[in-house]
């Protein structure tokens, strides 16, 4: 792994041009360190800014819940140790938007005790991706999730994680080396091998996954029902901006204007719902979709998919000809400038 030496925190600088202006600089350890950061009211007046596609809390006076912030499974296993009843596991990379706040929301309404994990994981991240210049900014984050109200924050160094290059191996199967997986070989291995750990640490009731990153999510289900584990996983509808651009941590890297020709990804999955609406068969939604992808300033496709949500393999040309409604996800990928983006949508295909 290029950008990650094991057993340390790897403190190369970032490459500055990688990411353009959107390059943030990286978090000193935080000083909140196994202390409360938020407890009792929040005054009214001093919420921290809500991310783009967040509404106010009702009252802003509301009572928060005491976040505990453990950097070390040590701290993990005595923050647990305190709470009764269910609980729920949100896992996160950081730079906490509303997306984010919409799994932590599912999660508080359906268990006790809501467990958020903030890391970015080197694991996932390709030799060439954005590892160093992925955002990171605790503070921001857990006054955010003050706003909801969290029971425990993980938030460990990636030493705590992995102090030595990891011996046993998740082997996602061969799913992983469809869609996200031709230009991140890595990727989903990666991302398993985590979320395994992360899983056994908390060792929570149910686990809330965004629908944002789709293959990802049928991953985690595939690995939980094949290795036993004893945890229910739950999905999460995207949640996007109001016009419609789906939310990512990624989308700061974006400037003005490439914020703008982003909007192409989502809009190109709406046409294609609608051609799908309409009576296209797959390759009629296909070629609606790509058409429109092709001719969008300053977006390259990476790939634009019509899939089988459960095995993820291409649909083929003439389904939705048939009489029987047919569910299939249409998922796409593209850089907009340096940054890549993802998006994916639900769509019905009709006879
Ligand atoms: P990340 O921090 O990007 O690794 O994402 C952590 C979790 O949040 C994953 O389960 C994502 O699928 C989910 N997530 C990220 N963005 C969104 C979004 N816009 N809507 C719903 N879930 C999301």
């Amino acid at each position: 792994m290029a950008c990650f030496r094991w057993g340390g925190v790897d403190r190369r600088t970032a490459d500055p041009t990688a990411f353009g202006n959107a390059v943030e600089p990286r978090q000193p350890p935080s000083p909140h360190s196994g202390c409360r950061v938020s407890t009792g009211r929040m005054p009214a007046g001093e919420s921290p800014p809500l991310p783009p596609g967040e509404t106010a809390p009702s009252s802003p006076g509301r009572l928060v819940c005491v976040t505990e912030v453990a950097r070390t499974k040590a701290e993990l296993a005595t923050a647990l140790a305190s709470l009764e009843g269910t609980s729920a596991l949100v896992m996160t990379m950081g730079a906490l938007h509303g997306g984010h706040l919409a799994l932590v929301r599912a999660a508080r309404e359906a268990a006790d005790n809501v467990v958020v994990s903030i890391f970015v994981n080197p694991l996932q991240f390709g030799p060439d991706e954005d590892y160093e210049a992925y955002p990171r900014d605790l503070a921001a984050d857990l006054a955010l999730l003050g706003t909801v109200g969290v029971e425990a924050v993980y938030a460990p160094e990636a030493a705590e994680v992995y102090p030595r290059e990891p011996i046993v191996r998740i082997d996602p199967g061969p799913v992983a080396a469809l869609l996200e997986g031709k230009t991140r070989p890595t990727h989903f291995a990666g991302v398993l091998q985590v979320v395994h750990k992360v899983l056994n640490l908390v060792r929570p009731d149910m686990a809330f996954f965004g629908q944002k990153d789709a293959q990802q999510l049928a991953l985690v289900r595939t690995m939980v029902a094949d290795l036993d584990m004893p945890v229910e996983i739950r999905a999460v509808p995207i949640e996007r901006d109001v016009d419609g651009l789906a939310l990512s941590s990624r989308n700061s890297y974006l400037s003005a204007t490439q914020r703008i020709e982003a909007l192409a990804l989502s809009q190109a999955l709406v046409l294609g719902k609608d051609a799908a609406a309409h009576g296209l068969p797959a390759d009629g939604v296909r070629e609606v979709a790509l058409r429109y992808l092709a001719e969008a300033p300053g977006v390259r496709l990476d790939y634009l998919a019509l899939v089988d949500p459960q095995t993820f393999q291409e649909i083929g040309p003439d389904e939705g000809a048939a009489p029987a409604v047919r569910l299939a996800l249409l998922a796409v990928a593209a850089w907009v400038g340096p940054t890549r983006l993802i998006d994916n949508m639900e769509i019905e295909l009709h006879g």
